[in-house]
């Protein structure tokens, strides 16, 4: 079991409406606001989430900035990238052996602009009141994990993706 930290909205919020885009600025140089990078190719990176609600959850985005879920694709490109989550859930499932994979792209024109896709593993067991969205509101706190423990989840995720082909 995992202990959880009591999660900032406030600052958060404040945070994500003033700053540069933070995918952006993760592409361009991963020291000021480092991440743990799982994989990335010339099209996408994929990285654990900052602020994980739940076990494995990464998040995978076009290094380019684009905002719209489908509107700033051409189908080629979204169904590309749509191979890539593929990918980074069958890691995540092999991995994090959870009950289900939740894959969904929220973000706002109000912040977060960057589009992405949030890969979330469910953990196995949950009462169904706590899963769907409440298993990912902030307000549970978020995993405090430490900077060991997203090493080799970041390395183990790594690993699942290369079997599968991603290297
Ligand atoms: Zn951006």
């Amino acid at each position: 079991m995992i202990d959880r930290k009591p999660f900032d909205s406030e600052t958060y919020v404040e945070t994500i409406q003033s700053s540069p885009c933070f995918i952006c600025q993760l592409v361009a140089d991963n020291s000021a606001n480092p991440h743990h990078i799982i994989y990335e190719n010339d099209e996408a990176i994929v990285f654990l989430n900052k602020y994980p609600v739940l076990y494995g959850y990464s998040l995978v985005a076009p290094k380019a900035h684009k905002e719209q879920v489908t509107g700033d694709f051409s189908q080629e490109e979204y169904l590309r990238l749509q191979a890539l989550i593929y990918a980074v859930a069958e890691a995540t499932r092999r991995y994090v052996q959870p009950e289900r994979v939740y894959i969904l792209s929220l973000g706002s024109q109000q912040g977060n602009r960057h589009v992405h896709w949030h890969v979330a593993p469910l953990p196995a067991g949950l009462p169904f009141d706590e899963q769907q969205l409440n298993a990912l509101r902030f307000s549970n706190g978020v995993l405090d994990l430490s900077e060991a423990a997203c090493q080799a989840l970041t390395a183990g995720l790594r690993h699942e993706l290369n079997q599968l082909g991603f290297c």
